[in-house]
């Protein structure tokens, strides 16, 4: 695949980056990827487990790869041991900024569920073990490595970049963010405001053992907590009193988990399953995704209900309920008068809490159930999939597999974009390394792995899209 790719993507590069360098070389592919490797590797081999995470020594490492290189940074420790660093490769500022961003730490691990060490950086069978190979430290080396190639091939060969290229490595994304892009946004804004932002946050997906397409995160629904209590009479468990708290409490839930909440077809959803029916494998999915993206309001009916069944489709047509947390009762033999129940409650963009709330109440229809809003997200403007920073990703996933959809994409899961979002910039998210089902899961999971061909895929997609916007 990549032998046909590539002459397809220096011809792309040469026409479409006349005005950067001119004296622009296509990098040396078979030693970046080696180098790439190899950052990951001694990144996976630091522990950075939030908590504690310990960040610092990944901070470190990468500041001084890239001073080594001549690239200016400015490395900071938030918190004893955390770090935050920022690099930056100046251009010739006829455009804004442009931001790649990943994360230092990892969430922990289950030991015993791991045939290889975590953090030993074991390869085997064409797979990079590791916690973080996949969340976050892959993109961390292939955007270092983006800022590596962009200085030894743009710069250094006295090409020019049209805007700031900055690299950002963050601390305590996993648990909480305190030390995190929130920090950097608080004390030093001037170095990281940009027009555009690359994040972790998308997918690029592998399915019948094909790479079909990647998703660019633009939006992302809001996360909430919901509490529900019950309340009814306390006493001793020997006299059984209507009314139980925890009764009431299992019947209120029972209609909750039944209720399921309106579909509502977003510009990004609707322009998803638009481009996704395009090649789609499956021809029942196929069509119910074109229905999906259709303007007839039978079509999108019908097709909604077939895709409700898959759950991840499920999860971006409509606000996602989850019963998450139980909470009643001190002793076996004591009626308790209160009982409640947590709900992490995902609305989609531009969807009110509140409103959900008010359905919810009428859906349980019980005046001595409350039900309350007791974390409330917080939504963000969606960013624009026809901007530069859009078609640059497009344009270089192209130059790498013409045969790949780019689609945007509302997530699920909640990330710093949000954040940026609401800042100004126009983030992104990519996960951009392609994978299956199955290597996708091990997120957060057990066995976390990377495919080393698709480790060199990621980085030069990003440098790509990173080349082609800074033009
Ligand atoms: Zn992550």
């Amino acid at each position: 695949m990549m032998a046909l790719a590539r002459p397809i993507a220096a011809a792309l590069l040469m026409t479409l980056s006349a005005s950067v360098a001119s004296n622009a070389q296509d990098p040396d592919w078979s030693s970046a990827s080696k180098e790439t490797l190899e950052h990951l590797q001694a990144m996976i081999r630091m522990n950075t487990s939030n908590p504690p995470g310990n960040e610092l020594q990944v901070a470190k490492y990468l500041d001084s790869t890239m001073r080594a290189a001549g690239i200016e940074t400015h490395l900071f420790e938030p918190a004893p041991g955390r770090g935050s660093l920022v690099a930056v490769l100046k251009g010739n500022g006829s455009k804004k900024p442009v931001l790649i961003m990943g994360h230092m730490d990892v969430v922990g691990v289950e030991r015993d569920k791991w045939t290889v060490d975590p953090f030993a950086a074991v390869i085997q069978d064409g797979y990079l073990y590791g916690r973080g190979a996949i969340d976050d430290k892959g993109m961390l080396a292939a955007n270092m490595e983006t800022m590596l190639l962009l200085k030894r091939n743009v710069i250094d060969k006295g090409g020019t970049l049209s805007r700031d290229v900055i690299f950002v490595a963050n601390s305590d994304e996993e648990a909480g963010g305190d030390f995190g892009m929130g920090w950097l946004i608080e004390h030093h804004p001037e170095l990281i405001k940009a027009e555009f932002a690359l994040n972790e946050g998308g997918r690029t997906r592998i399915v019948g053992g094909k790479r079909l397409y990647v998703a660019v995160q633009n939006t992302e629904k809001v996360s909430h907590v919901v509490t529900v209590t019950a309340h009814g009479p306390g006493g001793h468990a020997s006299i059984p009193l209507e009314g139980n708290a925890i009764f009431r409490l299992g019947r209120a839930l029972a209609k909750i988990g039944d209720h399921q909440e309106p579909i509502v077809i977003k510009p990004t959803t609707r322009e998803f399953f638009s481009q996704l029916s395009k090649v789609w494998p499956n021809a029942g999915e196929k069509r119910a995704m074109a229905d999906v993206a259709s303007s007839d309001s039978g079509r999108v009916k019908r097709g909604a209900r077939v895709l409700s069944r898959i759950p991840v489709f499920n999860a971006v047509l409509r606000n996602g309920i989850s019963a998450t947390m139980l909470k009643g009762g001190i002793r076996s033999n004591v009626i308790p008068v209160e009982a409640s129940a947590t709900l992490n409650i995902r609305t989609l963009p531009d969807l009110s809490i509140d409103s959900v709330v008010a359905r919810l109440k009428k859906v349980v229809n019980d005046s001595l159930v409350s039900i309350d809003v007791t974390e409330r997200g917080e939504d963000s403007p969606a960013s624009d999939f026809h901007s530069p920073m859009f078609e640059a990703i497009r344009e270089s996933v192209k130059a790498l597999d013409p045969s790949m959809t780019v689609v945007p994409y509302l997530s699920t899961g909640a990330t710093d974009s949000a954040r940026l979002r609401t800042w100004g910039m126009q983030a992104f998210g990519l996960l951009p390394f392609p994978m299956n089902q199955d290597d996708e899961d091990r997120m957060h999971g057990n066995m976390e792995r990377i495919p080393l061909a698709s480790l060199d895929f990621g980085t030069r997609m990003i440098y790509g899209a990173v080349l082609r916007v800074a033009r």
